[in-house]
């Protein structure tokens, strides 16, 4: 181990870095829970494999990526190669069906969005799954995340975090017009990729082999075997980067003129192509050119995220303390 490497404590020697952490210990995913998610994929799997042979199952999201707190759901992505791409709809119309059958599964229903999921959970317990199928995509994102999750000790604890505060405040529904998760953590990676001494690089950039977009999608699990940790110059606590990640979204960050590019490590300017136009929130998708924001599409909704993260920089700022703008004891 170098002489200079750190551990979390060395960030953590303040009142709301202490808390952050504290939350984080008490919330993220327990290797039990992940083990219960594994178990019902392998099921899962084998019975969809009656119906459709070839076809694997992934788990995907936070499950996978070291971002998932204990009452996370559990994403899977149904890949069913061939030449003739099949109609989402109808696989998960063939699956409902089937899941119907099977005795540990209930509660099933499949909802229309442009990528269709059957929702579904694991019967007498409170998992719940989100199955899609060939959106690969989220396995290769899934995997990029994992390794910025992991590149430095303050990641998972600082995301988890702003995940927390933000269902507190209720702007972590894209059902309801507001950030995905998926959405909030590209935000957060943002911030850390472009500090004046950035927490994080583009792992894109650094490393385009083990996060090349066209890899066979078997491979995408290993791909970042080889991505070591980080080494940044900056030794913000876990507090200092929650708070200059609200003063960012509040006052730095130019929603109407900038798109977040995770990929490249920066912004670059709306130029109103189809993709950014007359949208609120810009957030590129590291594979695709992609808004991960479009959910947000009403006026209301956008200023009372921005509304939420001005007041929570404000009240933070003046009194350094977490429950000042989200109750621990509550969420433990
Ligand atoms: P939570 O712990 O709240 O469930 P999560 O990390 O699972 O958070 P979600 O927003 O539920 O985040 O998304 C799950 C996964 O689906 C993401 O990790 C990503 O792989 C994929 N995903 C979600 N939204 C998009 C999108 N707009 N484009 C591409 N992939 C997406
Ligand atoms: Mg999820």
């Amino acid at each position: 181990i170098p002489e200079s490497s750190n551990s979390l404590q060395d960030y953590v020697k303040d009142k709301l870095s202490g808390q952050m952490l504290e939350l984080f210990e008490a919330c993220q995913q327990q290797s039990s829970d992940l083990i219960r998610k594994e178990k019902c994929r392998t099921q899962l799997q084998k019975d969809i494999q009656r119906v459709y042979a070839v076809a694997r199952l992934y788990l995907t999201g936070s499950s996978m990526n070291g971002l998932g707190c204990r009452s996370s759901d559990a994403d899977m992505c149904l890949v069913i190669k061939g030449n003739k791409r099949p109609d989402p709809i109808q696989v998960l119309s063939v699956l409902q069906r089937l899941f119907r059958s099977l005795s540990y599964v209930e509660r099933t229903h499949l909802i229309r969005a442009k990528v269709p999921i059957l929702r579904f959970r694991e019967k007498g317990s409170d998992l719940e799954f989100d199955l899609n199928v060939n959106n690969t995509v989220g396995i290769r994102n899934t995997f990029l995340l994992r390794s910025y999750a992991y590149a430095d000790l303050r990641i998972r604890p600082m995301i988890l975090v702003v995940k927390k505060w933000a269902k507190h405040n209720q702007i972590n529904d894209a059902s309801k017009g507001t950030l995905s998760s998926y959405t909030l953590v590209l935000m957060v990676l943002h911030y850390l990729q472009t500090l004046k001494e950035p927490v994080l690089p583009s792992l894109q950039r650094d490393y385009p082999e083990s996060f090349n977009p066209f890899m066979d999608i078997d491979m995408v699990p290993e791909g970042p075997k080889y991505v070591p940790p980080y080494s940044s110059t900056n030794q913000s606590s876990l507090g200092d980067l929650l708070l200059g990640f609200l003063r960012y979204y509040a006052t730095v960050f130019s929603w109407d003129k900038q798109v977040i590019s995770v990929r490249e490590a920066k912004t670059f300017p709306n130029n109103n192509s189809r993709e950014w136009r007359n949208k609120f929130i810009c957030v590129e998708e590291p594979f695709e050119r992609n808004n991960v924001a479009r959910a947000v599409h009403e006026k209301m909704k956008f200023e009372a995220i921005k509304a939420q993260f001005a007041e929570s920089w404000r009240i933070l700022r003046q009194r350094k303390d977490l429950n000042s703008i989200l109750p621990v004891r509550a969420i433990i």
